[in-house]
């Protein structure tokens, strides 16, 4: 007897007209559906007339549920998983019995579709060559604090997700660490109220402050900008910051913010400088 497959499908993430006919004949034809929380799931089949069995598949109970979709799996059943909304697994349940699916060398296949990252990055303008994708942005202090911090090493442009209740203090946070980098906050994607706003960190939370975001955030930031500092010398800059944490008694993280400023240089460019080996320069 032939194994069965997991299909990992993607559903829309707002507009229904955006499932794939792919993902339409794979839901109808599997022998059960894996659903995030199938009373939602059963508006999307129902709507496409897919008559297929559901089963939950969450985070409380995806030990266990793994568990019996890998046996179904073995007695040559077919599983697609689905989530509220988008591509399983990004930011969604998933990944353990995708993981234990290709452990036990059961095929797996991709039926893509919606995700969010991708439908923000590919309207934000912003450069795509390379992007980070940290999932939702960190909601303590100290974590935010650290990922932004390493935000500075990477050029490239960094993606969050975000709830819209905590959207303007995060646009704080970054106006506050990159006043200069370009942000865009793409809201309610697919849908009605559908709004792409693009600025520096800070004009974009003026913006929020005042229309007060509902629905579904997507935040993209790049943080390398043209380099002006392009002429200063690194070890100048390094003298400066580490002049500030002696005279200020400021962290080496501050001074590199104050330095950043004073200068107009780039962040990066501060903590490359001031953290760079003794042995590299
Ligand atoms: N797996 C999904 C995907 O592929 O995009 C993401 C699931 S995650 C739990 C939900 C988050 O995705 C939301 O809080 C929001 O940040 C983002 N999101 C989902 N739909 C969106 C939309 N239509 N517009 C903007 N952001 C959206």
């Amino acid at each position: 007897m032939d194994a069965g497959c997991l299909y990992v499908v993607a559903t829309p993430i707002g507009n229904l007209e955006d499932i794939t006919a792919r993902a339409v004949r794979i839901l109808s034809e599997v022998h059960v559906i894996a659903a995030e929380d199938t009373r939602h799931s059963r508006r999307l089949l129902d709507h496409f007339g897919i008559l297929t069995p559901v089963r939950s598949y969450h985070e409380h109970n995806e030990a266990v549920r793994t568990e019996e979709f890998v046996a179904a799996l073995a007695e040559g059943k077919n599983i697609a998983l689905i989530t509220d909304a988008g591509t399983p697994c990004i930011s969604d349940p998933g990944y353990r019995i995708v993981h234990e699916a290709r452990k036990a060398g059961f095929p797996v296949a991709a039926i893509p579709g919606p995700c969010a990252v991708t439908a923000a990055l590919s309207v934000s303008g912003l450069p795509t060559d390379a992007f980070t994708f940290h999932g939702f942005f960190p909601r303590k202090p100290g974590d935010a604090n650290r990922l932004m911090d390493k935000m500075t090493e990477w050029s490239t442009t960094h993606i969050f997700y975000e709830s819209p209740n905590r959207l303007t203090a995060t646009l704080g946070r970054l106006a506050d660490e990159f006043p200069d980098a370009q942000v865009v906050v793409a809201r309610e994607l697919t849908k009605k109220f559908e709004e792409v706003v693009s600025g520096t960190a800070g004009s974009v939370q003026e913006h929020f402050n005042h229309a007060r975001p509902r629905g579904e955030c997507v935040v993209l930031i790049h943080t390398e900008s043209a380099d002006p500092g392009a002429s200063l010398d690194d070890e100048a800059i390094r003298a400066q910051v580490a002049d500030l944490m002696a005279s200020e008694n400021l962290s080496q993280r501050d001074a590199i913010r104050r330095v950043s400023q004073m200068l107009h240089v780039p962040r990066n460019r501060v903590y490359a400088a001031a953290t760079r080996s003794p042995w590299n320069r």
